[in-house]
């Protein structure tokens, strides 16, 4: 079993009353880790500690925050087994998938590492005869990153490293169905020298989520609000955010179109299809959730694709020998079992899958989904795939975006310029035409739109969403004022 403590000040510590709670492995029932369970006067211990170390860690030179960062990196991929053994207990994802994480959170720190040189400012010709007039960027303050369980060391990772690059301290809230698994990401920190209170994590039973964030966000400290999570909770975040006139980066739900064009390379399609929907169980808010057919190869793809899918079997992670691991908890395992049950009450064909044993489903692909069902608008979060047959480029574009999420998505077709003209009409944030939807890397500007948030973690974007830009003159001579 994992014990999870506060990190507050560089120190480990109880929650003030003593109290914690419980995180189940929700392959076993058991209990996984038990957790401190932080109270509205730790969380502001945790953010004044940040708040006490910002001056020191915003001076300092990018050269340092770099080696810094670098350091965790190095430190992160040293400690993957903990980390994976935390996650797979935590959330009942695969080895694969800990790894994958692992590696992504290491290029995550490494790519804000180099990022620490290029947050520049610019010079503006002034109207003022002898003044310079500059745009200056400035770290913002205290950053506020909440990071969900599904991806949580690349998530967690992407909620701290460009805020520390932009020389931010951060305080990560913890999601509270891997607390280990976060609280592992502040060890590394701490490893890695940054000093006290430049990172702190907290964790908090899930019957204060709301009072806990609430008091986060409205700490006085606390400048920039990052939450990767579900929509209906990055609402909350939103609202609460602008009631205190803060900044906030919201990375939400999704449910990611995947067109296939007349002219595609089916086989390829159905691997990066399969990829896409079923890998980590369906979790990923990239997942593919709507593979979208032109009539002519619906046919076909559906065959092959059933034919991959059948070769994705969920089991006990721990067992190491299933692609699919178990998912996060009884409630996702009804909800996907409604959403199924919707549709094949509207008409819908089960391909394969379907069933739940426990814990457990395996990949699922549901045919001729249409709008009356469930399954076409709601975000699954499961091994589900919704098939839906059109007969038209634009049908399938109108498909595409008849939905209130607008993440990722992506396009097959070899005639790429009718790829690439269906690309820009499909109202996400992210589209790879000829790969898969789920795709990561630091650099990229990753984030949605519509009902799927707003702002971009990665690479040079991220730099605007960790910095306040101000306009700073040096003036020379005798100005003439009005009055
Ligand atoms: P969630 O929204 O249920 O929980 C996220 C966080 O919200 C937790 O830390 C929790 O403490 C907090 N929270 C819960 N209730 C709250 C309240 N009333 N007030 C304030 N905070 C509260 O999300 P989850 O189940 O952990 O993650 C799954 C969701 O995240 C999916 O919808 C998925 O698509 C999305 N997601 C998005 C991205 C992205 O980059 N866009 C990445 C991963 C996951």
């Amino acid at each position: 079993m994992f014990v999870a403590k506060l990190l507050i000040n560089d120190e480990t510590v109880d929650a003030s009353d003593a109290s914690s709670f419980e995180c189940l492995d929700p392959a076993t029932g058991d209990v996984a880790t038990i957790a401190s369970a932080a109270s509205i006067s730790d969380v502001a211990r945790a953010a004044n500690a940040a708040a006490a170390a910002f001056p020191a860690w915003s001076e300092l030179g990018p050269g340092e925050r770099r080696a810094m960062l670098n350091r965790a990196a190095d430190i992160l991929l040293a400690r993957s087994a903990d980390f994976v053994a935390a996650m797979i207990g935590e959330t009942g994802a695969t080895a694969l998938w800990a790894r994958i994480n692992c590696n992504l959170a290491a290029d995550i720190l490494r790519e804000a590492a180099s990022m620490t040189t290029q947050i520049t400012g610019e010079i503006i010709p002034s109207g003022i005869a002898g003044n310079v007039s500059m745009a200056v960027r400035q770290p913002a303050g205290v950053c506020l990153g909440i990071a969900p369980w599904n991806a949580p060391i690349i998530l967690g990772a992407r909620a701290i490293a460009m805020p520390l690059a932009c020389g931010n301290t951060v305080v990560l809230k913890a999601s509270e169905l891997c607390p280990k698994t976060h609280c592992l990401i502040g060890d590394v920190m701490r490893e890695a020298g940054f000093p006290p209170g430049v990172v702190n994590v907290v964790t908090n039973a899930p019957k204060d989520a709301a009072t806990v964030v609430e008091a986060l966000i409205a700490h006085p400290a606390v400048r920039r609000i990052n939450f990767t999570g579900s929509t209906r909770v990055g609402r909350i975040i939103a609202e609460t955010s602008a009631r205190h006139l803060k900044r906030c980066l919201l990375e939400l739900g999704g449910k990611a179109p995947f067109i296939v064009l007349a002219d595609a390379d089916i086989d390829e399609a159905v691997r990066a299809a399969a990829f896409g929907a079923f890998m980590n169980q369906g979790q990923i808010c990239m997942s593919t959730e709507r593979i979208i057919l032109l009539e002519e190869i619906a046919d076909e793809f559906v065959e092959k694709f059933k034919e991959k899918a059948r070769t994705l079997v969920a089991g006990n992670p721990l067992d190491g020998n299933t692609p699919l691991g178990t998912m996060i908890s009884a409630e996702a395992v009804r909800r996907i079992r409604a959403l199924v049950d919707d549709a094949q009450q509207k008409g819908a064909v089960v391909v394969c899958g379907g069933h739940a044993n426990g814990m457990l489903v395996d990949a699922t692909i549901v045919d001729h989904v249409t709008p009356a069902m469930r399954l076409y608008r709601e975000e699954s979060f499961g091994p589900l795939a919704a098939i839906i047959r059109v007969d038209s480029v634009d049908e399938a574009v109108t498909i595409a975006n008849d939905n209130e999420y607008g993440l990722s998505s992506a396009v097959f077709g070899r005639d790429i310029n009718q790829a690439l003209a269906v690309a820009k009409r499909i109202e996400t944030g992210i589209c790879h035409i000829n790969e898969a939807t789920v795709s990561d890397e630091p650099q990229m500007p990753f984030g949605g739109v519509k009902s799927s948030g707003y702002g971009r973690f990665g690479g040079k974007a991220a730099i605007d969403e960790f910095t306040e830009l101000r306009w700073i003159t040096l003036a020379s001579g005798t100005r003439k004022y009005p009055i």
